[in-house]
């Protein structure tokens, strides 16, 4: 895809079929085909996938391999590329059930904060990074960590669930591979879980998608398909997040503790992330007193919902230590949906008494 077009057209072209075919790709839910066609055996390949594969992969500039979910891409990612013994670097501040996943692999995890300091990666296989990183929101840059792993002979990934395809562009930036869930705002709906692994290197795709054959690990047709749907509003979607985001990070300064939002040019991230970023979102983070506060608010909101995950139609509010993520009892992951400006500004205005 012409990466000059605006993201609108990027999007809604990805996922829009051939003259003669229909809008978009339809679910093909085969186990077995005719052989003599691209396709014999539902675990090994779709229809319905590839399409999806060459939205997200030409949105990315890769080749795309999907998944059931962003756990799914992340696991067979790591064990398709790690040996025994290897040694790893993974966010601390990142998504917890990734550090889990690899605390249980035979592998030497070294842990290292997205903001840094970073160590040497002298003999190192893997740096795994998280940028923005979920829920703190800091940044790191991808470019210059990707010199640095690549001049200590390891391999760059970064998980770019929080950025998007349409946000952050990590191939470009030199990283190896991407990671997503696409879960939260690619799908956007709150009704699929889905994530791919995206790769420069045709090898490495290979060997993933092989990875995903022989594990099994295979997303439904209707599921991708569900994804296909959500993908060609993403652009749209997006720009109401961010414009939500921004304005209740404008009511929140200097009203709440350790607000974050790294689309904001005071935030400590915003240096980097508007150097490397190409748009913003809708998930900003804040700290309340307590769990106390945190329940008073959702009770008095009447436009944010209490939930795990992000990016969805709907503004959500989500309090990460009961999910046991490091940090304070009362920061909250806020995630800006799809409402009027107006509307969501006045609500968290007097949820959280600040009229
Ligand atoms: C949600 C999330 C995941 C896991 O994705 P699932 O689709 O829930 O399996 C991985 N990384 C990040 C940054 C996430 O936010």
């Amino acid at each position: 895809m012409n990466p000059e077009l605006g993201d609108g057209t990027r999007v809604v072209h990805a996922v829009s079929g051939e003259p003669g075919e229909p809008f978009g790709a339809q679910p093909v839910f085969a186990s077995a085909f005719h052989l003599g066609g691209p396709d014999y055996y539902g675990r090994a390949g779709n229809p319905t996938w590839r399409s999806l594969e060459s939205a997200l992969g030409s949105l990315e500039g890769g080749e795309c391999v999907v998944f059931p979910s962003g756990m799914a891409a992340i696991s067979t990612l790591l064990r398709a590329v790690l040996s025994t013994g290897d040694t790893l670097v993974v966010p601390s501040d990142g998504y917890f059930l990734t550090r889990k996943f690899v605390s249980e692999m035979d592998v030497n995890v070294v842990e290292v904060p997205t903001a840094g300091p970073y160590p040497s990666f002298a003999g190192v296989k893997l740096v795994l990074l998280e940028t923005p990183s979920n829920p703190g929101l800091d940044v790191c840059d991808i470019a210059a960590l990707a010199d640095a792993a690549h001049a200590a002979g390891a391999l760059l990934a970064v998980d770019n669930t929080t950025a998007t395809p349409l946000g952050q562009r990590p191939l470009e930036l030199g990283a190896d591979i991407v990671v997503a869930s696409d879960t939260k705002a690619v799908a956007g709906h709150s009704d699929v879980l889905f994530g791919h692994v995206t790769v420069a290197s045709p090898e490495l795709a290979t060997r993933v998608r092989d990875a995903r054959t022989v594990n099994g690990a295979i997303p439904g047709p209707f599921e991708a398909w569900l994804v296909l749907r959500g993908l060609g509003t993403l652009d749209l979607r997006l720009a109401r997040q961010a414009e939500n985001a921004a304005a209740i990070y404008e009511l929140l300064k200097g009203r709440v503790a350790n607000l974050r939002w790294p689309g904001a040019s005071d935030d400590p991230s915003y240096l980097v992330a508007a150097q490397q970023m190409r748009r913003f979102n809708g998930v900003l983070t804040f700290e309340l007193d307590d769990v106390a506060a945190v329940n008073e608010f959702l009770a008095r909101s009447k436009l944010v919902s209490a939930a795990t995950s992000f990016g969805g139609l709907h503004s959500t509010a989500d309090r990460r230590a009961q999910f046991g993520d490091p940090v304070p009892e009362g920061l909250v992951r806020f995630s800006a949906g799809c409402e009027d400006t107006r509307d969501l500004v006045a609500d968290v205005s007097q949820a959280l008494g600040l009229v």
